[in-house]
């Protein structure tokens, strides 16, 4: 995410980082290539512009040169401006009605579809919720099968009406099944075009007069940069909307949008998309996001993450299991499923402080655990509780079986004689004999 940026960034602020002497002229130096780098991502002029600015009058505010860290304090304003220009505080979305309303809007292709599906998925595992997704996009069949084959993937409801060609009356006939069957949230997903016409911004009012959602979304592909903030500008002049959606952050986003859209359009970020699964979904925090940009990793949500897959009761059975000694590779396989629920690889990398910028140029394999489980699972029951069975001629049989080598598959088998033995040690209260050992 925005590794240029990023990079750019860093370069930009090298020197402040740094313990040279920071002067006035190495300042209004580093203030130049921020607002290069800025312009680079396709951030608005204007915006670039007043950004750095603004920097600099509060730099000279603190007298930061008198200060004793100039550097560190240069790079905290950057920071802390950057979040106040994408929003400060991230923002909740309205669900206060019942059924509350979410209207999304946007450009064909900009990921609407996708993302109602995601949005529901989230709210439905909040359990409070009972989402129903609503195809509104009469123009094109394979539009509404889209939204269904979502809704099956994620077991959401999705009401359609393939006779009826107007919108307005599917999306309230839609809110009146959802009064009618205990929905709590109605999603309706409406027809985009590929650019902004009238036509399209005259039906989604419509629909957005008759329906008064609680809330607006509009829905926009961070990749397509200024385009992108223009195009947020054309619907909210006739929606209003209440917010933003910024999808394919996953890709080779420069960032312009992220960092523009706000100022722009005066609407919070609220959400944005990460990638085609249904999971791939992040509430946006500026404050957070800025970290990012400036690759300081972001552990918070690398936490949140994690704690969002813990599932205390499979921990204690996997507890159990070690204390008796009886952690097996079905267990092994069950914590890399884990692991892989909480996104792409390279995507957690980047929330690592620094990992970022080191991982930049490496091509972290999303498949990373392929070989792994595909050497588990053609291990028979028996094998995976008790590796220690394996003799030459199966471990030749798994690797033919796994398409991988005898090498691999001992390797593993390796990994998971120490990785047993390291747990084993913590669980049996010898933790301190394990710092012992580790310390040599
Ligand atoms: P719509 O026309 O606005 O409904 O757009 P779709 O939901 O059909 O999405 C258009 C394309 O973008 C599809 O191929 C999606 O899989 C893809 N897409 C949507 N959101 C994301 C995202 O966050 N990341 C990536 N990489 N692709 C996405």
């Amino acid at each position: 995410m925005f590794d240029n940026l990023s990079e750019k960034l860093d370069k930009a602020l090298h020197v402040l980082k740094g313990h040279g002497q920071i002067t006035e002229i190495n300042v209004a130096e580093t203030l130049k290539e921020v607002r290069r780098a800025l312009l680079d991502a396709d951030v608005n002029f204007k915006i670039a512009k007043d950004f750095t600015n603004s920097v600099k009058e509060k730099a000279l505010g603190q007298n930061v040169l008198t200060t004793l860290q100039p550097g560190q304090l240069m790079v905290k304003l950057v920071k802390d401006e950057l979040t106040e220009l994408m929003g400060g505080d991230a923002e909740g979305i309205n669900l206060s009605g019942n059924p509350s309303v979410i209207l999304m809007s946007g450009l064909q292709g900009s990921g609407k579809t996708t993302f109602s599906g995601k949005l529901a998925n989230y709210l439905k595992n909040k359990k409070t919720k009972k989402p129903l997704l609503v195809a509104c996009d009469v123009y094109r069949p394979a539009a509404i099968d889209q939204l269904h084959v979502v809704g099956e993937q994620i077991g959401v409801e999705v009401y359609s009406d393939r006779d009826n060609n107007d919108p307005v009356a599917i999306a309230k006939a839609g809110i009146q099944h959802a009064r009618a069957n205990g929905h709590n949230v109605v999603i309706v997903d409406t027809a985009g075009r590929l650019a902004v016409d009238e036509e399209m911004m005259a039906e989604i009012s419509d629909i957005h007069k008759a329906v008064t959602p609680e809330e607006t979304l509009f829905v926009v592909d961070a990749m397509t940069g200024q385009d992108a903030v223009n195009t947020a500008k054309a619907f909210n002049d006739r929606l209003d909307f209440d917010g933003v959606i910024l999808t394919k952050l996953d890709g080779d986003t420069r960032g312009g949008a992220a960092i523009s859209i706000k100022s722009v359009v005066n609407k919070p970020i609220k959400f944005i998309g990460t990638g085609e699964k249904m999971d791939a979904i992040d509430v946006f925090y500026p404050s957070r996001m800025a970290d990012r940009i400036l690759g300081m990793g972001d552990v918070v949500s690398l936490v949140e993450r994690a704690q969002e897959q813990y599932d205390e009761e499979e921990a204690r059975k996997l507890q159990k299991k070690i204390a008796k000694n009886q952690f097996g590779f079905d267990d092994f396989l069950s914590q890399i499923q884990q692991i892989k629920k909480m996104g792409s690889m390279k995507d957690l990398m980047g929330m690592i402080p620094g990992a970022g910028k080191a991982l930049k140029d490496v091509d972290i394999d999303d498949d990373a655990f392929k070989h792994i489980e595909a050497i588990i699972h053609s291990m028979t029951p028996g094998e995976r509780s008790t590796p220690s069975m394996l003799n030459a001629s199966r471990k030749k049989r798994i690797a033919k079986g796994s398409g991988t080598s005898v090498q691999e598959v001992n390797q593993l088998l390796k990994q998971f004689n120490q990785m047993s033995k390291m747990m084993k040690m913590m669980q049996g209260g010898s933790g301190r004999k394990m710092m012992q050992m580790m310390s040599g």
